[in-house]
């Protein structure tokens, strides 16, 4: 599964993708601009993570899709991650509100996604 998130406007977005490495590895093949590589075993030892590329669209991966407290809780954690690169490569330093509202947008659209 992918999401695609705008963040801001439709310049900036946030990539959200769940599956095994391989499901994950084909995303970020997707996103030529993210570098990264994940390993085959990448998920026995993490819960989820950012990769970040030389635009403004990080790519949060984890393992399923987030339905547990503590998945929620990682992803809020990775979409926190995702928002500061864009704010961080667009020079954003002012408003906290603004960098909130983008933690929970990323929320929001993932979790609306759930699959039925
Ligand atoms: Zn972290």
């Amino acid at each position: 599964m992918k999401v695609t998130i705008p963040i801001l406007n439709n310049e900036y977005k946030a990539v959200f993708c769940c599956g095994d490495e391989s499901e994950v590895k084909k995303v970020l093949k997707d996103c030529y601009h993210v570098t990264d590589d994940i390993s085959n075993d990448f998920f026995d030892n993490h819960r989820g993570l950012c990769f970040y590329d030389s635009s403004c669209h990080p790519v949060i991966a984890m393992p399923k899709f987030p339905e547990t407290p503590d998945e929620i809780a990682t992803l809020a954690h990775e979409a926190s991650h995702a928002v500061n690169d864009i704010f961080r490569k667009i020079g954003e330093t002012h408003s906290d509100e603004i960098y909130s509202h983008s933690v929970g947008a990323i929320v929001r659209k993932v979790l609306e996604k759930k699959p039925k």
